[in-house]
C-alpha cells in the first residue's frame, strides 16, 4: 500500500488537512500518515470534530486508525473499501456536523450505492460551513458537476451548545456524463436577501441587526428572520444570501457574547461586498471546498474572489494524493483556478 506523508502544519495548519487527507485516503486507497496535526491552531491536535472525522472515515471504508486519541497530533490511517449505507455520527460535543460532512462526502459519491449520513453536533458554527451555505451554496455548485447529494437539517445546533443534527443522502456519481465543475461565470444581476438566526436570545437583536443592515450601504431585496425554537443553547448568526442566475452565494457572521452587532454586520457586509464588487462566482469558502471535487473529477476550472491560504494549503494537500495540476491565473481581481491531469 502506497504511503501518503502529510506534515499537518503545511500553510493554514488546520483541520482541512485532516479532513482532506481522510476523503482522499478512502478514494485513492493510499495509506495516510500525518503528522503535526492542527499544529497552528490555538489547541493543536485532534478535538472530538476531527476524532468524529477520523472515526465516520473509518466506517465508510472499514479503515483502520492508530493515533485516534483526544489531542493527538499523529495518525496513522490505513483505508479498506468505499460502501454505500446508513450512517449515524455524534459528535458529542458542538463540533462542526458540516465539516463531519465535508470528510465523508467526496468518498460516498464513489460508492457502489446511495447512502444517507445523519451527523449530531454543531450546525451553525464560526469557522466552519453552516447548513444554510452547504445547502444553498455548496451542494448546488458541485451539482452542476455530476455530484448529487440532498441535505435536511433536523436540528438546529448553535456553538457553544450544539446538539444540532442534520441529514444527507448522497448519490453514486455516474461515470457518464462527468461534467467537470465550470464555475466562471459571475452571477447575473445578482440581488442581497437577508437571514438572520436567533435563537433563546430576545427578538430586539434581530430588528438592530436588520436597521443596521439597512444603513450598511448594500441595496438588499428582503429580510427574514428565523426565531430557533428548538435549540439547546442561545445562538445569533446574519446570512446575506447573493442570488443570481440559480445560484446563491451565503456570506456568514456569527454573534457571540459580548460581541457587538455592529461588529457582526461589518463582517458579513465586508465579505459580501468584496465579492458583489468583483466578478468572480466563487467567494472564499466555496473555493476552498471545491478543489477536490475538481481534483476527483482531474478537470474544471472556477474563479474566486479571494486566494486564501485555505484554498493553497488544500491544493497541496490535494497533490500528495492525486496525480493533477492546479493553475491559479490572476485576471484583474479575480483569480481563475483550473486543474488538469500531471
Ligand atoms: P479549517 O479551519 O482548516 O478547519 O477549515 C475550515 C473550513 O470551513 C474551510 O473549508 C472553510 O472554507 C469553511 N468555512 C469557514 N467559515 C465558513 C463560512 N462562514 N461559510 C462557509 N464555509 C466556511
Amino acid at each position: 500500500m502506497e504511503t501518503a506523508f502529510i506534515d499537518g502544519s503545511m500553510g493554514e495548519g488546520g483541520g482541512q488537512i485532516l479532513r482532506t487527507s481522510l476523503a482522499l485516503s478512502c478514494i485513492t486507497g493510499k495509506h495516510l500518515h500525518i503528522e503535526n496535526i492542527r499544529a497552528a491552531r490555538r489547541k493543536p491536535g485532534l478535538a472530538k470534530q476531527h476524532l468524529s472525522c477520523v472515526r465516520a472515515a473509518c466506517q465508510i471504508c472499514d479503515g483502520h486508525a492508530e493515533g485516534a486519541t483526544l489531542g493527538s497530533m499523529v495518525l496513522d490511517f490505513r483505508p479498506g473499501h468505499i460502501r454505500g449505507g446508513d450512517f449515524s455520527f455524534d459528535i458529542g460535543s458542538a463540533g462542526s456536523a458540516s465539516l463531519v460532512v465535508q470528510t465523508v462526502l467526496p468518498a460516498l459519491f464513489s460508492a457502489d450505492k446511495p447512502s444517507t449520513v445523519t451527523v449530531k453536533g454543531g450546525t451553525h458554527n464560526p469557522w466552519a460551513p453552516p447548513f444554510d451555505f452547504l445547502r444553498e451554496t455548496f451542494l448546488p455548485a458541485i451539482a452542476t458537476a455530476g455530484f448529487q447529494a440532498d441535505c435536511r437539517l433536523i436540528k438546529h445546533g448553535f456553538f457553544p451548545a450544539g446538539g444540532g443534527k442534520i441529514s444527507f443522502t448522497i448519490q453514486p456519481r455516474q461515470a457518464t456524463p462527468n461534467e467537470p465543475i465550470d464555475l466562471c461565470k459571475p452571477l447575473e444581476k445578482p440581488d442581497v436577501r437577508t437571514r438572520i438566526y436567533t435563537a433563546r436570545l430576545p427578538a430586539h437583536i434581530a430588528h438592530r441587526q436588520e436597521k443596521l443592515l439597512c444603513q450598511s450601504g448594500l441595496r438588499i431585496k428582503n429580510f427574514e428572520h428565523v426565531d430557533v425554537t428548538d435549540s439547546d443553547g442561545p445562538g445569533n448568526c446574519i446570512m446575506l444570501r447573493i442570488c443570481g442566475n440559480h445560484r446563491t452565494i451565503v456570506s456568514t457572521a456569527f454573534g457571540a457574547k459580548g460581541k457587538p452587532s455592529e461588529k457582526v454586520v461589518r463582517e458579513v457586509v465586508n465579505l459580501t461586498q468584496a465579492f458583489l464588487s468583483s466578478s468572480a462566482a466563487a467567494d472564499r469558502f466555496l473555493a476552498d471546498q471545491l478543489l477536490i471535487y475538481m481534483a476527483t473529477s482531474k478537470t474544471g476550472s472556477y474563479t474566486t474572489n479571494d486566494l486564501s491560504t485555505h484554498l493553497t494549503t488544500n491544493i497541496e494537500t490535494i497533490k500528495k494524493f492525486l496525480p493533477v495540476n492546479f493553475n491559479i491565473e490572476q485576471q484583474n481581481q479575480i483569480h481563475r483556478i483550473s486543474c488538469e491531469p500531471e
